[in-house]
């Protein structure tokens, strides 16, 4: 690994730098994305929030507006909190330790080994989805890697490979051999140069491995928005806890069972609402979109409805909706499944 690394490492910015906010700010994008995708994310939020003081003290709305596109907000909102947890509780120092690290909210035993070895090169071995897969092939391992059980034996044998010399190095050698060598569908097996030792190389079983059972198929729910217009303004509101897409903004939304909603249904859920149409024609929906999520699918149709007058006061508290215009509805936080959707449309 070693010996291969700096010969075949991409060059990326993070790997460049000792600082434990930008390595943490880097593992905590790229997690479930793609390096591709999430560079120009790191270089968006190196540029802008430079310290962890800079992000700790941005509002959560131009974070998430940062954070657009990326997708599991519930990263973007853990690691604002997190940078406010290591200004108020740790002076802005990140803990020096792996133990300490694990302390922190978001921050898991990949992110901390991660932020241990390459900050501080603490001898801990990194287990990302790239290490499972090498540990796999090389070594025969037949644990399933989506059950959590499994996690302790390929941690035993991680920790007895990562040397005392160069544990950083070791653990970037290891995670960029499975992103570019040890790929999952197509491995470059014919010049590895682990080809004489790997169990999976060389009896055949290089595709079986590592063995992962399927997730459970996604469920799809049906979004009906209400988008409801008075004048040049669009009513919008700021998504609660306990679902997805927390903190980012969408319009009055009417949940069914139903890929349709009947045009008499979407005039009872605006009454339902506390607000009055202009006529009681229904449009038909403007745009119906699919967006996949890792366990949901979310197919969403958005009914266009102008308004006879502004909602009342007592409707905006009860429901959360309020006015934007369209500079700044473009400024707020949103899923890309809205943000196609305003993009489709003239606001
Ligand atoms: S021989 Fe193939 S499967 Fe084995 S480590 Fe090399 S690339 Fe991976």
């Amino acid at each position: 690994m070693l010996n291969w690394y700096p010969r075949h490492r991409r060059d990326l910015p993070w790997r460049h730098t000792r600082d434990p906010y930008a390595i943490w700010l880097s593992e905590v994008i790229l997690q479930q994305t793609r390096v591709k995708q999430g560079l120009p994310y790191y270089l968006d939020f190196i540029t802008t929030y430079p310290t962890v003081q800079d992000l700790a003290v941005a509002p959560q709305d131009e974070v998430l507006r940062h954070w657009q596109g990326l997708g599991y907000y519930s990263r973007a909102r853990n690691m604002h909190h997190t940078a406010q947890q290591v200004v108020q509780e740790y002076g802005g120092h990140f803990p020096g330790s792996y133990a300490e690290l694990l302390q922190l909210r978001g921050v898991g035993q990949y992110t901390a080994a991660a932020i241990a070895s390459f900050a501080y090169d603490e001898q801990v071995a990194v287990l990302d989805g790239n290490v499972f897969r090498v540990l796999a092939r090389v070594f025969g391992l037949s644990q399933d890697i989506a059950v959590p059980a499994s996690r302790k034996v390929f941690q035993q044998l991680a920790d007895t490979l990562i040397p005392a010399e160069q544990p950083a190095e070791f653990n970037q050698a290891i995670m960029e051999f499975g992103a570019i060598q040890c790929t999952p569908q197509k491995p470059d097996c014919l010049f590895c140069p682990l080809q004489q030792q790997c169990f999976a190389f060389q009896r055949g079983l290089v595709q079986e491995l590592p063995v992962k059972s399927k997730a459970k198929a996604a469920r799809t729910r049906y979004f009906h928005y209400l988008v409801l217009r008075y004048a040049d303004m669009v009513y919008m509101r700021k998504r609660g806890p306990k679902d997805i897409w927390e903190g980012l903004y969408d319009f009055a939304l009417h949940e069914t069972d139903a890929a349709d909603l009947p045009a008499v249904a979407v005039v009872e859920a605006v009454e339902n609402l506390g607000a009055r149409m202009l006529t009681n024609r229904v449009e038909e929906p403007v745009a119906a979109l699919r967006h996949v999520l890792s366990h949901q699918k979310v197919e969403a149709k958005f009914h266009p409805i102008w308004l006879e007058a502004p909602l009342a006061a007592e409707v905006m508290e009860r429901t959360g909706l309020a006015p934007y215009r369209a500079a700044a509805i473009e400024e707020l936080p949103k899923s890309i499944l809205t943000t196609n959707y305003i993009s489709n449309i003239k606001l």
